[in-house]
This record gives C-alpha cells, structure tokens and sequence, in this order.
C-alpha cells in the first residue's frame, strides 16, 4: 500500500509553514519534502532545512533533465520538489507532504490523482497584510508583490479537496489533524491494515 501524497497550499501570511511544523510534529510518520530553490536564502535560511538553494543554471538543468516531480516559476523565483524527494517514500508506504504552489499542486494532482491537497485561507485581507509586514526581513516593495500575488494564489482555493481558514492556530491545526485522520481511515488504507482482522471476522466456525 503506498503512502498519502499532501499537498498544502496557501497565500504567503496565511501562517501555513507554523501550522504545517505544528501538524508536523504530531504526526512523525509524515515526511516534509524539501524543495528546490532559485532564489537567495533569506537571513536565518538553511540550506538543506528550509530550501535546497541552488543557482537558475543548476535548477534549469535539473528540471531539463527531468529530476523534479513538479516546479513552477513562483514570484519570480524557481522552486520544484524533487522526484528523489517523493516516489522512493511513496513507494515505500510513508506520507509525504508538500508545501507548493496552485502551479504545482495542479501538476501534482496530474501525477497523482489519490493525492489529498489542502488550502489554508487567511482569516481576512487585513489580518494577511498584518502577518506579511510583520515579516521584517521583505522589503516594502516585496510585501506589496505578494500581497498581489496572494490574489492569484486564493483564486485557486476551489481546486483543492479541503479549505481551512487559519483564524485561531488550534482550530485549524485541528482541522489538518482531521484531514489527516480520515485519510487514513478510508477504505483502502483500513482494508490494508486490517486484513487479518477482516479476515478473522469472516470466518466460518
Ligand atoms: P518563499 O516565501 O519561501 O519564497 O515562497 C513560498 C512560496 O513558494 C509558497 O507559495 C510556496 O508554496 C511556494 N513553494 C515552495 N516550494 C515550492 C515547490 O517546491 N514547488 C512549488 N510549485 N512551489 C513551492
């Protein structure tokens, strides 16, 4: 039985990446997937951790050579999940989830239609434009980029399995926790966990 493909998505300041570490941290049996990066590390950035930075050149060759599950061109900069990054944990049963954008997700989705993705609202237009400038580390000019391109981001919330609106932290960690939970309660992944029982249970005496 192969693992659960996540997708997540979400405008930046929807505080996707805290909700995603928190869901993270009490579910250890689902891998983060570390991406792919054109773009400079911001102070802080771990190479590794947050992001594998690499230069345009090195990802350009990567995706021609076809290393990337999917990748997409995102606020001026290249980011991609690695095929390494994905099939090889699929394959072997474990979840993986994946931090991308709609771009990415709809390639995703393509390659992996059983993937269950996941988009996470802000809970109003003035509470994202307070989280994104309480990001000291973009430049106002940045700031004002994203909060355009957060418009085209939620224009896609309609193509994903489940919405969730970040106003308080618990309640949409919570929610995750349920996405989660009823995947693995679903048919398939049960029957597979539970064979012997389902066996045992039809038995005729
Ligand atoms: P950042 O703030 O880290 O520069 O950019 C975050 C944006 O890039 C988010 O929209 C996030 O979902 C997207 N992103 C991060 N990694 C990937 C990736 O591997 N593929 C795609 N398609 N988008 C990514």
């Amino acid at each position: 039985m192969s693992g659960t493909l996540y997708i997540v998505a979400a405008p930046s300041g929807s505080g996707k990446t805290s909700l995603v570490n928190a869901l993270l941290e009490r579910e250890p049996g689902i891998s983060l997937s570390v991406s792919y990066t054109s773009r400079l590390p911001r102070p802080g950035e771990v190479d590794g951790k947050h992001y594998h930075f690499v230069s345009r050149d090195v990802f350009e060759r990567m995706a021609a050579g076809g290393m990337f599950y999917e990748y997409a061109n995102v606020h001026g900069d290249l980011k991609g999940t690695a095929r390494n990054a994905v099939e090889p944990l699929l394959a072997a049963g474990h979840d993986v989830l994946l931090e991308i954008d709609w771009q990415g997700a709809r390639q995703v989705r393509a390659a992996c239609p059983d993937s269950v993705s996941v988009f996470i609202l802000p809970p109003s237009r003035a509470e994202l434009e307070r989280r994104l400038r309480a990001r000291a580390s973009d430049s106002a000019e940045t700031i004002a980029r994203r909060l355009a391109d957060s418009r085209e981001e939620i224009a896609h919330a309609g193509d994903f399995d489940f919405i969730v609106v970040n106003d308080q932290f618990a309640d949409a960690l919570a929610d995750l926790r349920a996405i989660v939970a009823g995947q693995r309660l679903r048919r398939a992944a049960q029957l597979s966990r539970h064979a012997v029982l389902i066996a045992d249970l039809l038995k005729n005496e």
